[in-house]
């Protein structure tokens, strides 16, 4: 008899980790509901392609029977990184093994949820929840949502992100700000928007380095391309002054202040970028740990958020849906499972951490260009582990 035999289970998020979780836990008959702060499916979902992991976000979708389906789905376009200076002077091409031994495929984030929520039982999102508070009543958990919607579940799982309301529940350990923040922008029609930037693209992604700043860019399969840059500041008139920029003048403005040493080519980016929003990056610390509760637990980034810089953020959540799945169907209790998931997961995410920072740290040191180009030289034809700020 397993941990779930006729309990109620509520994994809030709809991520990749909780659709992932959902998904596996449903092929094996458990009753799982999932609730998404999302107005409904068709809510934009933005941010950068990811590259899938053999040993971790593939081994989860293989698990979940959807190779087939993310094979489908899957950029084999995005095959190529390119690093170079604040000028543009390319100093490395990074081939991306994008099929076969150590492959790293990339799939869009739109797709990746639309073939977890395609795999789902009808009705098990409940779209427009936003959890506001939860409480533990004995060995039910009950959740209150912003829309004045409630539900008691017997296993509560936190896969809401960086953010986490469920991870109240479960610690007081709090994400720390890392010290470095990202511009997210997308400019549409990017071969004619930005000509020079589209050519040095070459269709696929770049990392631009220098002066303890980064410029990531990649292409999206509708033409545009979307862009992080990365700087390292804990000024807070930096961020006012880019969200108060009130067009593509004072945006350029704000480029050529903050960007210094940069050259003129990437101005184009913060005037023709249709948006721009500050995303400050956070960490868990890499030796956290808290006692297991009976029928709490966390995955993915509302566990253990960390910066992009090792490219390991959504492989590691659907990771943590494959052990958490596991243990759930194996053990004998929930508390039992979710101890043994924590142990493994607490283990696998303090090595993970502390890598990326070792990776955040350099990609905004004063020699960056020199050591991450070193970085990748030594992955020779193997995949790096290191897709940054952008989209790779
Ligand atoms: C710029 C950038 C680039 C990245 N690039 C990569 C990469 O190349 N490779 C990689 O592996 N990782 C990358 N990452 C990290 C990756 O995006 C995350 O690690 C991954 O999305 C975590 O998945 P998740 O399911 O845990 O959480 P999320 O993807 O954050 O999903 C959380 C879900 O919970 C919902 N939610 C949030 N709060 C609530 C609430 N209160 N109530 C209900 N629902 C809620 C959200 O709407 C969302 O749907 C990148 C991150 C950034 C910022």
């Amino acid at each position: 008899m397993s941990a779930i035999n006729g309990k109620k289970i509520a994994i809030v998020g709809a991520g990749p980790g909780g659709l992932t979780l959902a998904r596996l836990l449903q092929q094996s008959g458990a009753q799982a509901s999932v609730y998404e702060r999302d107005q409904s499916r068709s809510a934009r979902v933005q941010g950068s392609a990811l590259d899938l992991h053999e040993h971790s976000g593939l081994a989860a979708l293989e698990a979940a029977g959807l190779m087939e389906a993310f094979w489908a789905n899957h950029r084999p376009d995005l095959d190529n990184l390119r690093l170079t200076d604040a000028n543009g002077t390319v100093l490395h091409d990074h081939p991306r093994r994008v099929s076969g031994p150590g492959q790293r495929p990339e799939i869009e984030r739109g797709p990746l949820r639309d073939l977890l929520l395609d795999s789902l039982q009808p009705g098990t999102v409940h779209w427009d929840c936003k959890l506001e508070s939860s409480e533990v009543h004995g060995e039910q958990v009950s959740l209150r949502f912003a829309n004045g919607q409630t539900s008691v579940a017997d296993i509560a799982i936190g896969s809401d992100g960086a953010n986490s309301r469920l991870r109240e529940l479960v610690t007081p350990i709090r994400p720390q700000y890392v010290g470095v923040s990202l511009v997210e922008g997308l400019v549409p029609a990017a071969k004619h928007a930005i000509p020079e930037l589209w050519d040095l693209l070459q269709g696929s992604a770049l990392i631009a380095l220098g002066g303890e700043r980064t410029i990531g860019m990649g292409t999206k399969p509708d033409g545009s391309v979307l862009l992080y840059a990365g700087l390292k500041t804990d000024d807070p008139a930096v961020r006012q002054s880019l969200e108060e920029a009130s067009g593509s003048d004072e945006r350029v403005r704000w480029f050529q202040a903050n960007f210094k040493g940069w050259s003129g080519l990437w101005e184009p980016l913060f005037r023709e970028a249709v948006s721009m929003i500050w995303r400050p990056l956070f960490v868990c610390p890499a030796d956290q740990h808290w006692a297991p509760k009976p029928n709490v637990t966390l995955i993915g980034d509302a566990a253990h958020v960390m910066p992009p810089y090792a490219g390991e953020g959504v492989n590691m959540a659907m990771l943590d849906a494959l052990v958490l799945s596991k243990f759930l169907l194996s053990q004998d209790t929930p508390g039992h499972a979710i101890a043994a998931y924590e142990t493994e997961m607490f283990s696998r995410m303090r090595s993970m951490t502390e890598d990326t920072m070792v990776n955040t740290e350099m990609f905004y040191a004063p020699d960056a260009c020199e050591r991450v180009v070193a970085l990748f030289r030594s992955f020779g034809g193997e995949e790096a582990a290191v897709p940054p700020a952008g989209e790779a």
